[in-house]
This record gives C-alpha cells, structure tokens and sequence, in this order.
C-alpha cells in the first residue's frame, strides 16, 4: 500500500464527518445502540466494533488501521506508553515456567520487566549478543516462547538479522518480537522478514512532536486479538481519542521527519570521521 495513502486517507471517513480533512476527536466512553440485537452483535467483536472506549474508540481505530499498514501487518493495538506495549506483548506469550531470549541491552524498561517483574511470576530470561545468530540458538531452551529483539538497539545500536532470527525462531516453534522504535516503519518493515511482533515506542519517531507518550503492537489478526482480550483489556493502558488525534497528525509528517533526520545524521557522520582529535 502506497506509504502517502496511508498516512493521509487510510482508516479515514470523511463523508461521515462533514469531509473534516483532520479526523473528528470522538471524545465519547460509550456508544449507544439502537436495539440490544444491534449492541450484542457488537460485543462479540470489542476488537473492531465500538461500544466502550477501553477496547476501541473511532479516532483511535484511525491510528490503528494506519499503523497496521505502515508495518504491514493484519491488525495493531495502541497503548499509553512503549513500555506498556512492550509488557503486553512479552506477557501474552510467556507464563509461568517459560523463558525468553532477549538481545542484550534492551530499552531500559524492558530489561527491568525481565529482571524484576516477570521473574516473580516465574517467567526467566537469557540476554544474548543479537549479533550472532549462533549466540541466539544457543540461549534457545525446551521452555523458550519468546524470542525478543531490537534493531537497532537502545544506545549501542547493534543489529540483528532479522531474517535469520525468523527461520531460527520458526525452527524451534518459537514467537519473534522487535521493539522497531529507532528503525521507523520508512526505514524497516520486520515483517518483510518473517518478524512476527512489531512494537514501537510511538513517543518517539511515529508522534515526533515530544507530547505524546504512545506505544503500539503490531502483528496478525490472531495474535492481536489474544493480546486484546488478555493483556489489553485486563490492563487497560489505552490511549486517549485525544492523543490518538495528535499521534494522527504527528504521522502525517514522518516521512519528511525521517528523511530529513537521514541527511543530516550523515552529515554529523561525515564530519565527525573528518574531525582530527587534539
Ligand atoms: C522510549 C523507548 C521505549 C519506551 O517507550 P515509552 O513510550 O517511553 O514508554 C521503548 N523502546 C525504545 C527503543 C525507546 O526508545
């Protein structure tokens, strides 16, 4: 799908709200019905349909139909913050008694919710060198579900190949997930290499205008709808229709953000290369 349709029609109903070319804020908790035929029909899909604003709301369901095409995945979910999307998306795949290999030195957040909080609950962690593929087989145990990467990584910026972490992961049945933050969906889609989780912190990148804090999950219809009915809803770490507006027009502008942030890293490169310590 066209990267410009996306951002600027995609999700978008603008018939419905006197042609608005911004999206109307639907600041609403609940929707109402005209008939309980018509409201329990709605109830047996909270994920799509629009009854309470915990599970969808009508300015973030814009957001999500958006941020699903741009990482070209089924479905997305969006939280009230990175780590919050993070802790939803490792907790729906890891319970009691099972481990997680995680690329060393994640986002500061997620190594404290595999050291400190998901070790009470009997979850265990190996941190690996994600720049080898033999480190990642070798900390792969019988109880391993998850399969945790970041590429680049938080402050190292180490790289993973995220191709071959996908072939690893499916040989042993195991679940791949990226915190894609730094990447932006304009320079890395972890789809198109068999990733099967895409996580963001949205404060970053995807708003880009620091007032926000936002994340999102990305990843098949199946696998959203497991996050949605266990860890989204339980948890309740939504984002406001407000929120979901401002991440909407924040979107608008990333590519530009993006490109611009390309050229001028690599003039801050060319010239640090050039420069002659004293
Ligand atoms: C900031 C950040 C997070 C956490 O996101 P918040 O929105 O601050 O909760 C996670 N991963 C990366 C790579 C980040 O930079």
């Amino acid at each position: 799908m066209d990267f410009d349709y996306i951002i600027n029609h995609l999700g978008e109903e603008r018939e419905n709200y006197f042609n608005a070319v911004s999206p109307p804020i639907i600041q609403s908790s609940n929707f109402a019905f005209d008939s309980i035929e018509a409201f329990r029909e709605a109830i047996s899909d909270e994920r799509n349909k629009h009854i309470y604003t915990r599970g969808n709301n009508p300015t973030v369901q814009i957001l999500r139909k958006k941020l699903a095409a741009l990482e070209k995945t089924e479905d997305a979910l969006v939280f009230s913050s990175g780590s919050a999307a993070i802790a939803a998306a490792i907790m729906s795949h890891a319970k009691n008694g099972d481990h997680v290999v995680c690329v060393r030195k994640p986002y500061s957040w997620t190594v404290k919710l595999l050291e400190d909080y998901l070790s009470k609950y009997g979850v265990s962690h190996t941190f690996v060198d994600g720049r080898s593929i033999d480190a990642i087989e070798l900390a792969i145990e019988k109880n391993t579900t998850v399969l945790y990467l970041e590429s680049p990584n938080t402050a190292t910026f180490e790289i993973q190949d995220l191709r071959a972490c996908a072939v690893l992961a499916q040989k042993h049945g195991i679940i791949t997930m990226i915190d894609n933050s730094y990447a932006s969906p304009i320079f890395q889609n972890p789809s198109d290499f068999g990733i099967d989780v895409i996580i963001h912190s949205a404060t970053k990148y995807l708003n880009g205008h620091s007032d926000v804090v936002m994340g999102v999950v990305c990843a098949s219809s199946k696998a959203i709808e497991k996050i949605f009915y266990e860890e989204f809803m339980t948890i309740g770490a939504i984002v406001s229709p407000h929120d979901a507006a401002l991440a909407i027009r924040g979107l608008r502008t990333l590519k530009t953000r993006l490109l611009q942030i390309d050229q001028t890293t690599q003039k801050i490169i060319e010239f640090l290369s050039n420069h002659q310590s004293r």
